[in-house]
């Protein structure tokens, strides 16, 4: 089976993981440190806090913006759950904007029609959480606008896109948002295994992250209510989780770093290929947010059903028995039964839901190869034919 993505691990990248194994410190050393100097500084902020995936990245980002009960958080209901969850592990509830149906990312138009009818509710959100969905960014500069006026915060989930850029800079830099989140699971850009960091140009909003990822515990005496008691001293000044990223992640994570733009650059390539390959079959090739270039984690097609003999699910399951690993990203959040028993149901999110019944994820990683990208081409052909 082609598998939709798969991470590229170097010998340098283990050299770095067993020197790791054979130094002090397995945790809480100097690699993370650095790990997160290296984030920071490609994606240009001044603060990256490494931690132990990007669901935690997500919960302690809430945690910092103030997120609790009583609170609206907003995301795209095409996403991975944990851009959703992250609001009802701080007691908040969640509500879904629709997608773009040509970006497929949240639809900033059907963002400011809701949040005019949330102001007149007196509902309006906390958090909105724009999601980079497969690499590209979303419109962040009107997404800001409407923060400013709407006085929401703004984390973007960039679970897809570091190594993208948005408006000539890169994702992550938080021009437009207080707070972006990055995954380094195995089939995401770089990664950690598993590993997660947020970025942010508040310092404010660093520590409060970084207190939230370790148990709310500080050496720290500027943070502190008294002067330490003495060498040994710490304080719990908030509650806090163990979310800490382990040196042996920082160190795959610091290696992985120094080759993201060629992992970008070889992921870019296989989605030029596609989109010239692919160009007359009937489907919905990807189509690009203007400003934004993606760091292409996936290639989205959408088939165009009445073009087709197969159904969605036919073609999916023929793609699957010729060795090719299509996935699916996303099922639409609020269908899920957890988010259903909220009150959530089907006809919610048209666009959302129109996506979900043609969209799929064809392989792309940076050691796909021709010849394995010319068999998926050719499964497509034959599938859709
Ligand atoms: C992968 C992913 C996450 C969660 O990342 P983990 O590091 O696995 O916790 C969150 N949001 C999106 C959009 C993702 O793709």
């Amino acid at each position: 089976m082609i598998p939709y993505g798969r991470q590229d691990i170097s010998q340098e990248d283990i050299d770095a993981v067993v020197d790791v194994l054979r130094s002090d410190f397995l945790t809480q050393g100097p690699t993370v440190p650095k790990f997160e100097e290296a984030v920071a500084g490609y994606v240009s902020a001044p603060h990256a806090v490494a931690v132990n995936s990007a669901t935690s990245a997500l919960h302690v980002a809430c945690l910092a913006l103030g997120l609790g009960p009583g609170d609206w958080l907003w995301t795209t209901p095409i996403t991975f759950v944990a851009s959703a969850n992250c609001a009802l592990y701080c007691n908040a509830s969640v509500d879904f904007v629709d997608i773009d149906p040509l970006t497929c990312n949240i639809s900033v138009t059907a963002l400011e029609t809701k949040l005019k009818a949330a102001s007149l509710a007196g509902r309006l959100p906390k958090i909105v959480v724009p999601v980079h969905l497969g690499g590209q960014s979303a419109d962040m500069q009107r997404i800001a606008e409407l923060g400013r006026e709407y006085g929401f915060r703004i984390i973007e989930d960039a679970s897809h896109a570091i190594g993208g850029s948005y408006l000539g800079a890169k994702v992550g830099g938080c021009r437009y948002s207080d707070i972006t989140v990055f995954s380094f699971h195995p089939v995401k850009i770089i990664t950690t295994a598993e590993g997660g960091c947020a970025t942010t140009c508040d310092d404010d909003l660093a520590v409060r992250m970084r207190l939230a990822a370790s148990h709310g515990v500080t050496r720290d005496p500027t943070l502190m209510t008294h002067a330490p008691d003495g060498d040994w001293y710490y304080q719990q000044v908030a509650l806090g989780y163990n979310y800490r990223m382990t040196e042996l992640q920082a160190a795959l994570g610091f290696q992985q770093m120094k080759r993201l733009d060629q992992f970008v650059d070889a992921r870019t390539e296989r989605a030029v290929r596609y989109s010239e390959r692919l160009v007359h079959l009937p489907l919905d090739l990807p189509v690009m947010q203007d400003g934004a270039v993606s760091a292409w984690h996936l290639y989205i097609i959408r088939l165009q059903l009445d073009r087709i003999a197969a159904s969605h699910k036919d073609a999916f399951s023929d793609l699957r028995k010729a060795g090719i690993g299509v996935n699916l990203h996303y099922i639409p959040v609020h269908l899920q039964p957890f988010y259903r028993a909220m009150g959530f149901k089907l006809g919610d999110f048209p666009d959302a839901e129109a996506y979900y019944r043609r969209a799929m994820s064809i392989p792309i990683y940076p050691g796909l190869t021709e010849a394995a990208q010319d068999r998926v081409i050719a499964a497509l052909e034959n599938v859709l034919r």
